[in-house]
């Protein structure tokens, strides 16, 4: 890499913090960027402090949105007595894409991992439970991933929202044990989504 001028081997360096992306790729991409068009180049830097600069969470559902509160959850011809929990961004973007849900989510940040010291306060739990004692929320679809993490998640969730006058439903076995549920194809995710059981 010392081979390249200063400039590059910096964005070089950058490309690699970036997650599955190693020296090798990184530098790939750096050339890339350098043989495109300025007008490419520059759109492509914009974007990224774009993004940085109007991507906020959901203040109802802590999913991603550029105005507060999101389309979803403003969206009245949804279920709004319905939620389903999902740990990441992503993993609702899946459900969306899919089809399988009309109701509103509620994104956590995570999953419950003791082994990486995170806990329920490091989770968006507590505005989950006000969510479900303000609106009116009759089922709460439990749509963490079917890992130890996820799991655990879920069955400390229906714990937690036993004492709550909710219906509380886990997505189905159609998802493979140890999945994740953004790299399920729409298919198993709608099924999964569709055979949900009380918990
Ligand atoms: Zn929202």
């Amino acid at each position: 890499m010392e081979f390249y001028p200063q400039s590059l081997v910096s964005l070089i360096k950058h490309l690699s913090k970036l997650p599955g992306i190693g020296e090798k790729t990184a530098a790939r991409l750096a050339l890339h960027i350098l043989r495109s068009s300025d007008e490419d180049a520059k759109a492509l830097s914009r974007n990224i402090l774009e993004v940085k600069e109007k991507i906020r969470f959901c203040s109802k559902c802590f999913g991603l949105c550029e105005t507060d509160p999101c389309k979803i959850c403003l969206n009245m011809s949804r279920d709004h007595t319905m939620l389903c929990v999902v740990e990441q961004p992503n993993d609702l973007v899946a459900l969306e894409k899919s089809g399988a849900f009309k109701g509103l989510y509620h994104v956590l940040h995570g999953a419950l991992s003791p082994m990486s010291g995170i806990g329920p306060d490091a989770l968006r739990i507590r505005e989950l439970i006000e969510r479900i004692k303000t609106d009116e929320i009759k089922e709460v679809a439990l749509a963490t991933n079917t890992n130890v993490e996820g799991e655990a998640t879920a069955s400390y969730l229906a714990q937690v929202l036993k004492g709550y006058p909710v219906r509380i439903t886990r997505i189905a076995t159609g998802v493979p044990v140890g999945g994740d549920l953004k790299y399920l194809d729409e298919i198993t995710l709608r099924r999964a989504m569709e055979r949900r059981e009380s918990i």
